[in-house]
């Protein structure tokens, strides 16, 4: 059984967040992490991987070369095989062309009866929650978004979604996409001797050339000209007023009052 976990390395939006004059984000002045929803997914892989040895944990990023840090620190956790997607060609890529690329990239790692592709539910910096559902689409495979638990039944899975006003449980036939939450569970850190391993664990890269052959991957879908997503104006809101501190109940009630609205 394969667990693909795609995995995308974000700016670490903790601290100052640096934005360049004509209002992008200036990643590269920026420390840069792996997006937490997808750590929950990577962790969910070595659950599996840990309850059953014949699970083989796949983790995917389409990012510039130096992502290939972040695919070692998984690896280094206990992922099996990593994969960075990178080439000029798939540079300023929207969600469109940035699902598409990561399809086929999926497509090429190979998923069949039995395999699962796990998803962050939503990356920090972009924060659509659009990657993940449009990769299911481009793979024709069933999907199941905001999962807080996962559990294996055979060739099925079971997924708790968390939603703003409870939780709603579904089954799915494998293969299919899940997208993790990560209030799915606590990613565990890297060992010494995964630390070790790391350097001799499997790394390709897949580039132009490599995808180049599957359906979805032509020059108009991918990259900035296979980007339908057009950015008009981006800039930073407005602070919020300090607020006013009621005294108590009684008081609200005369503020409320006096503006009509009760
Ligand atoms: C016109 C345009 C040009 C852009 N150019 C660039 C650019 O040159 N460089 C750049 O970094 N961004 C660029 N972006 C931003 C880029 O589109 C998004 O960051 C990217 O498509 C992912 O969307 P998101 O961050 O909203 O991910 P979400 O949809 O919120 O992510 C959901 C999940 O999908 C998976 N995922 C998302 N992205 C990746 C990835 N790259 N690798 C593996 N898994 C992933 C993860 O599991 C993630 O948790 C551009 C955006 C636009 C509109």
């Amino acid at each position: 059984m394969k667990v693909v976990v795609c995995v995308k390395q974000v700016p670490d939006t903790s601290g100052k967040v640096a934005v360049n004059a004509n209002g992008t984000l200036d990643r590269a002045s920026m420390a840069t992490i792996t997006n937490p929803d997808d750590l929950a997914a990577v962790e969910c892989a070595l659950q599996m991987k840990d309850a059953n040895s014949d699970v083989e944990v796949v983790v995917v990023t389409m990012g510039p070369p130096p992502a290939e840090g972040m695919l070692r620190e998984l690896l280094a956790r206990g992922a099996d095989k990593a994969v960075l997607v990178s080439a000029r060609e798939f540079g300023g890529s929207d969600t469109f062309a940035t699902s598409q690329i990561l399809a086929a990239a999926v497509n090429k790692v190979g998923v069949g009866k039995g395999d699962i592709v796990l998803c962050g539910r939503q990356a920090i910096d972009g924060d659509t929650a659009q990657v993940g559902p449009q990769i299911a689409e481009k793979l024709n495979l069933p999907q199941i978004t905001y999962a807080a638990d996962i559990k294996l039944e055979g060739d099925s899975v079971v997924v708790k979604r968390m939603l703003e006003d409870g939780y709603m449980t579904l089954k799915a036939q494998t293969p299919c996409l899940i997208t993790c939450l990560k209030e799915l569970n606590e990613p565990r850190y890297m060992s010494v001797s995964g630390i070790f391993e790391c350097y001799s664990k499997p790394m390709e890269v897949y580039d132009y050339e490599a995808l180049k052959d599957d359906p979805l991957i032509e020059k108009d879908t991918i990259g900035l000209l296979g980007s339908p997503t057009n950015v008009y104006k981006s800039f930073t809101p407005p602070q919020k007023g300090a607020g006013t501190m009621v005294e108590d109940a009684a008081a609200l009630v005369g503020i409320l009052n006096a503006k009509h609205l009760i």
